[in-house]
């Protein structure tokens, strides 16, 4: 058969169910294979006598079997005994067994065996230990054995076998320039060789730590190619080009300013100009607007796009839910209409010739503001001339989705600038890690006239009290929410659980109009529940968590949140910023279902302790981690696999003082750096 048929033979082999889960875990070139490092080690290096193996141990053990039998009393078990030249004894026990097992641990072979020792009632026993079949002089293993990361579909022994394969067949040569690398660290190939098969003698604590010299390496290579390709993407998006954006004398930005019921704080003030500067530039913008709930971040916004109006350009607006792109839309058509300005809105929901008109609008330049959800970076959505893209709830948004939009304006070689906009502070150790590429704005100040919120966590046991007190709050014409959380498993249930509870507080307050809000009503239902609300009709709302986000109702003061214990942090934080609008001190009440664990309770003890975001977000990050605190998709970057920002910090540092040099002095190094560590993820970085 020729060469050339083989490949394409192969490619259309069906995959076996382990080359899927490789796949699956992201085990596709020999690297990946090669950087695939196990989680822990298992010693079959050496053999230790059964009269030496004490309770609790996890040890080897090799000997004669001298009796195998299936134990029919009650449960059918599989009872093996071995014996060795120290003469003492082993029982193994297997509940579930196949013939095989039996054939192997016949009387008379001999075995080795490994797993933790107990103490059983005839002595020395393993359960489901480990075994195969030796002869006297079948020798040991050479170095520890590795334990990976793996999947139920993917077998270690196959795993094993194909990370051995990658890590001979992958390039490792060394990149980097001797000098770069921290004095006294292996090269990375003797390093990730000792890795996957550590010497007997290596000391596991060094290697559970990532203490050890090998590890040291590993994350240093991390960092610097996390750190080229950070830094890469910023300078290449200096090369990009940008409308330059600026508002006119009496224009726009005036007109809204003085049509405002109200005066910027200083913090909106600040920010807004260094939006302006960006807007001003050539070059697209790339800025993260973060600010607390409630802190105004909405105004900030409107200015934004008043600037590209005012210069002659469109923007568009994206929020994540309909719910919150509808109150942007009501509000920012509120401010800007007025001024003459035509605002189009475009969800899902829109269908039809309105959805048609508002295409149009939008691909004819006439809409000069587009607001809506995920609708507005659809392919049928075209742009006229998109100058500013402002993404709101960024966290909630996909790298794809963000690429999406910025490609709106691409047929012009230009791209719009891009505000994205965030409750959820990124705490400083991260924005210089993962987002060394952002610029970022921070609103530090609440507008006047707010009381802090008080925070009372209570147990369920107290909801009778809770719900008394509502009725006197709403007796002195105060609003309230009542959160129940979502149940991911099942939307059934959850709706159930807020059900009940709408039908518990409409008994409980009679004559006072309680709604209910939830995920499966349409989005009409929605907005209609959502208006008598805002309007002041309807007094308490209960809802799951379609109110997370960006809901904006001032005259809303008590917030009670049911099954606080399942909900994360920064959204507890993200929901209680729907009270505490307006002039009225608030009060949100957290319930909680027993038991907790030792994370809820101290969630729930940062609620109660703390109202400012950033210091939520610190000790969201202390609770979590980093992985988890922004979760890949928000990043889109490979996160950290090996180094920790916190115990690795001067490597961190290290890497950060390298990257620009070798960016200047050696980019074909920095490159290969880049590819060998993030391969075709490093494009997403820069999203
Ligand atoms: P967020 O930053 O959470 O998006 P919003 O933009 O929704 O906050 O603003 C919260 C509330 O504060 C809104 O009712 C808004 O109109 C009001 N607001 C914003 N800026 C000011 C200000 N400078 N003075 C008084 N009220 C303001
Ligand atoms: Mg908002």
């Amino acid at each position: 058969m020729s060469e050339a048929a083989s490949p394409s033979k192969a490619s259309s082999t069906p995959k076996s169910a382990p080359q899927k889960a490789m796949e699956k875990l992201g085990l596709l070139r020999d690297i990946d294979l090669a950087l695939h490092l196990p989680l822990r080690y298992e010693d079959e290096t050496r053999v230790t006598p059964i009269a030496e193996a004490f309770e609790g141990d996890n040890v080897q053990c090799e000997g004669e079997v001298s009796e195998c039998r299936v134990d029919l009393r009650g449960r059918r078990v599989l009872l093996v005994r071995i014996e060795d030249d120290s003469g003492q004894q082993l029982l193994l026990r297997f509940i579930h067994f196949y013939p095989s097992h039996q054939k192997t641990l016949a009387v008379g072979n001999r075995v080795r065996v490994r797993g933790e020792v107990r103490h059983g009632f005839f002595g020395r026993e393993m359960v489901h230990p480990q075994f195969k079949a030796v002869q006297a002089d079948t020798p040991l293993a050479a170095a520890l054995t590795p334990v990976y990361p793996s999947s139920a579909s993917l077998p270690q022994a196959y795993l094993r076998k194909a990370v051995a394969a990658g890590l001979q067949r992958a390039d490792l040569r060394e990149l980097l320039p001797p000098g770069v690398v921290p004095a006294k660290l292996p090269t990375l190939r003797e390093a990730l060789n000792f890795l996957h098969h550590p010497t007997p003698q290596t000391p596991l604590a060094t290697l559970e730590d990532h203490s050890h010299p090998a590890w040291q390496r590993l994350k240093f290579e991390e960092l610097l190619a996390q750190q080229l390709s950070q830094m890469q993407a910023q300078r290449e998006r200096a090369l990009l080009h940008a409308p330059a954006l600026r508002a006119k004398p009496g224009g726009l930005v005036e007109q809204l300013l003085a049509a405002l019921p109200f005066g910027l704080t200083g913090a909106q003030q600040r920010v807004s100009e260094e939006i302006a500067q960006d807007l001003a530039l050539p070059q697209p913008m790339h800025r993260l607007l973060q600010g607390d709930v409630g802190s105004g971040k909405t105004v900030v916004a409107a200015l934004a796009a008043a600037v590209a109006i005012d210069a002659g350009w469109q923007c568009a607006l994206m929020a994540p839910t309909e719910i919150l792109a509808e109150q942007h839309f009501k509000k920012l058509l509120g401010w800007l209409e007025p001024l003459g300005l035509k605002v189009a809105w475009l969800t899902g929901s829109v269908k039809g010739k309105a959805r048609q008109k508002m295409l149009d609008a939008a691909a004819d330049g006439s809409a000069q503001l587009v607001i809506g959800t995920h609708a507005v970076i659809e392919d049928k959505v075209k742009f006229a001339k998109l100058g500013l893209a402002i993404i709101d709830e960024q966290h909630r948004f996909g790298v794809a989705q963000r690429l999406a939009l910025r490609k709106k304006l691409a047929s012009m070689d230009l791209e719009p600038h891009l505000l994205m906009m965030s409750a959820t502070p990124i705490p400083r150790t991260l924005a210089m890690t993962y987002f060394a590429d952002l610029a970022v704005s921070t609103i530090d100040e609440l507008p006047p006239g707010r009381s802090p919120i008080v925070t009372k966590v209570f147990a369920d046991a107290k909801r009778w009290n809770v719900i008394e007190k509502i009725q006197e709050e709403v007796a002195r014409g105060a609003q309230v929410y009542w959160v129940c959380p979502l149940i991911e498993e099942s939307e059934a249930m959850d709706l159930s659980n807020a059900t009940e509870t709408h039908a518990e507080l409409s008994a409980a307050l009679e004559g006072f109009s309680v709604g209910l809000l939830h995920g499966r009503m349409a989005p009409a239902e929605k907005a209609a529940v959502m208006a008598q609300f805002a309007g002041g009709e309807m007094k308490v709302l209960v809802a799951t968590t379609v109110i997370e986000v960006g809901v904006d109702v001032p005259n809303a003061s008590l917030m009670v949140i049911e099954h606080a214990e399942r909900f994360g942090l920064s959204q507890l934080h993200q929901l209680r910023g729907r009270v505490g609008r307006g002039a009225k001190a608030s009060v949100c009440v957290l319930l909680y279902t027993g038991p907790l664990s030792q994370t809820g309770k101290d969630r729930l003890r940062a609620m109660a302790e703390t109202n400012d975001g950033f210091e939520i977000a610190r000790r969201d990050l202390d609770i979590r981690g980093p992985g988890e605190f922004m979760g890949s998709r928000q990043s889109g970057a490979e996160l950290l696999r090996f180094a920790d920002l916190q115990e690795d910090s001067l490597l961190l540092q290290t890497a950060r003082r390298l990257a620009p040099v070798l960016l200047d002095q050696q980019p074909e190094v920095a490159a290969k750096q880049v590819m060998r560590w993030l391969g075709g993820k490093a494009e997403f970085l820069k999203a």
